[in-house]
């Protein structure tokens, strides 16, 4: 039976209803696009671009981004790579970077906040990801906890500024390059519709998404157990940026932990979501599931999932429902 799955796991992930879900890897590093080919993924949904900023006495330069970038856009060519910015807590940079101390470093300096602060390191990476969206032309960019439109207009205005720099120099990147962000903060769920109209999707990040709603860290065990995303509150948040997105006319993909669970497909195609990105071993079950869906269904399921009141009753019939799909 795993055979089987694996052996599919090279085909689309359509329902029975042939409804089409992207289902994309979330990677860290160069090497996992192997497993991520190996697994199925359609296209790298997640590029964490930590690693290299990470466990080093200086700063990474652009050349060794840029070689780094491009072998991976490369490699995934014609499929699309969506690289996220730097999104590291200003304390994990190690002793390159003079930081200050933080007690709440989740709520603290980091990820396009840093950037923000820090341009020049911003400024690096960005032209590394430029340079190498020539190449192949499949790179995406992908902004992490994007909070608002003036934070938005910020990372925007420091982009053109790079941009304009390479085409002075007559440096080429790709002119039709796509901007996405991270949905994963409360207030940009809620202005959700503003953000619609300045980027060209957006990637829900469901575990910053829920550690920031619910007031759950999502590094402390003491409260762990209380990390529920299917609690109501966080299924209409996700809904909200999806039916946002769709009615501006943008794609929208989850790329939380979330997404890589099985349990949550009904879900996830009774909203309707375009693509899914997970950790690549996950690829070949979850495209398992859909294949086996049937979308009519799940579009019932969900409306009977948002009148629920609490998520044990969720998970109980989410339980049932997958049980009646195999
Ligand atoms: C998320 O927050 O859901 C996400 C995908 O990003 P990270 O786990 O890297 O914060
Ligand atoms: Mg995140």
């Amino acid at each position: 039976y795993l055979k089987e799955i694996n052996r599919k796991a090279h085909l689309p992930a359509l329902t029975t209803d042939r409804y089409r879900v992207r289902v994309e890897a979330n990677i860290e590093l160069l090497e996992e696009v192997v497993a991520a080919k190996d697994n199925g993924a359609e296209s790298i949904g997640l590029y964490r671009t930590e690693f290299f900023f990470m466990n080093r006495d200086t700063a990474p330069e652009e050349e060794e981004l840029y070689q780094e970038y491009r072998e991976l856009a490369e490699l995934m060519a014609p499929q699309t790579v969506t690289m996220r910015t730097l999104d590291l807590g200003a304390e994990k940079l190690g002793p390159w970077f003079a930081h200050p101390e933080q007690v709440n470093p989740a709520l603290g300096l980091r990820a396009i906040r840093l950037c923000l602060q820090h341009q020049e390191l911003f400024r690096t990476q960005l032209r590394a990801i430029l340079r190498a969206s020539a190449v192949a032309r499949n790179i995406q960019l992908l902004f992490p906890l994007i909070s608002g439109v003036g934070e938005l207009y910020e990372a925007k205005r420091v982009l053109n500024e790079v941009r304009g720099d390479l085409e002075r120099r007559r440096i080429p990147f790709d002119p039709d390059l796509r901007l996405g962000i991270m949905m994963e903060v409360p207030s940009a769920v809620a202005v959700a519709d503003l953000l619609a109209l300045e980027v060209d999707f957006f990637s829900i990040g469901t575990n910053d998404l829920i550690q920031y709603s619910l007031a759950i860290d999502r590094v402390n065990e003491h409260v762990a157990y209380l990390f529920d995303p299917l609690h109501p509150g966080i299924l209409r948040m996700i809904k909200q940026v999806v039916d946002t997105g769709h009615r501006a006319g943008i794609p929208v993909t989850v790329c939380g932990e979330m997404a890589g669970e099985p349990i949550y497909v009904p879900i996830f195609l009774g909203l309707e979501l375009d693509s899914l990105s997970m950790n690549p071993q996950s690829v070949p079950r979850v495209k398992n599931l859909i294949r086996r869906s049937v979308l009519a269904h799940c579009r019932v399921f969900l409306t009977e999932v948002l009148n629920m009141r609490t998520a044990e009753q969720i998970r109980m019939s989410l339980q049932e429902m997958v049980l009646r799909t195999f």
